[in-house]
């Protein structure tokens, strides 16, 4: 009764499998089925019909080049040493496959930890890299000048016209140039008989040693023909008090205004 429910398990299992694809499932319940009686059931000791080792093997191994066809399932479940070395061959194959599953598992939690450590330390210096963008000077001495906003100059015209520049005669105090003690962006009217071209500018002290010295070049406003220098003069770290601007066309006298930083 038993040998004929495999038989006929295994014949409906092969119809199934008319492709002749390898249905693992099939040899799982024909196993399964034989277990209960083949190990010891069915001694063979003359092994008449054995399939070599290397099939056994194989099927044990769902060798997937095998067909259900070829597989000796009939044999295995009425031979009890095949079923055995069957069964041998199906424990390794387990092991090994938890062994490789393990090891999988082993290497993609490693892949995972290394990846999340490399996350880890790419964090760390992006924030790294942005404090130090951030706070360049937080642990270091403060400057500052480091720490100052940049600031835009601030715009200034002077009518140089309206004053009388001191040739160091004549004893009326003079009207002074007010200029604040900041970053300026000047523009000079010059008073007429300065004609366009470039000029020398140059702010002294009460010693005669230059705040600033630079060269500008003067336009004609075509409205009103006054010609207008245009420089920046930072006046933001210089000493308040009286200074002289002094302006001339290269090579000719300077025409001096008297000044005061405030
Ligand atoms: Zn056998």
């Amino acid at each position: 009764m038993t040998v004929s429910r495999v038989k006929g398990l295994f014949a409906a299992k092969s119809k199934m499998t008319e492709s002749n694809e390898f249905t693992s499932s099939a040899l799982r319940d024909v196993i399964s089925l034989g277990k209960k009686y083949a190990k010891s059931s069915c001694p063979n000791p003359n092994r008449d019909g054995c399939p070599s080792r290397s099939r056994l093997r194989a099927m044990a191994y769902r060798d997937r080049e095998l067909t259900l066809r070829d597989l000796p399932l009939s044999h295995v479940v009425r031979c009890s040493p095949c079923f055995r070395e069957y069964s041998h061959f199906r424990r390794r194959r387990l092991f090994v496959r938890g062994l490789q599953v393990t090891g999988a598992t082993l290497g993609l939690a490693a892949i995972v930890f290394i990846g999340l450590l490399v996350c880890h330390h790419d964090l760390r210096c992006a924030e790294q890299t942005i404090s130090a963008k951030l706070l360049p000077k937080r642990h270091g001495p403060v400057n500052s000048t480091d720490l100052a906003p940049p600031v835009a100059p601030l715009p200034l015209t002077v009518d140089l016209a309206v004053f009388s520049p001191s040739r160091g005669e004549g004893n009326e105090p003079a009207k002074k140039v007010h200029l604040p003690q900041k970053l300026l962006k000047v523009t000079l009217l010059l008073p007429l008989g300065l004609d366009a071209g470039e000029y020398e500018i140059r702010l002294e002290n009460s010693v005669g040693t230059a705040t600033l010295s630079k060269h500008a070049v003067g336009r004609v406003n075509s409205d009103d023909g006054v010609t207008a220098l245009e420089l920046e003069m930072d006046l933001a770290k210089a000493t308040k008090g009286n200074f002289s601007l002094m302006i001339r066309p290269p090579g000719s006298a300077w025409r001096t205004y008297p000044v005061v930083v405030e």
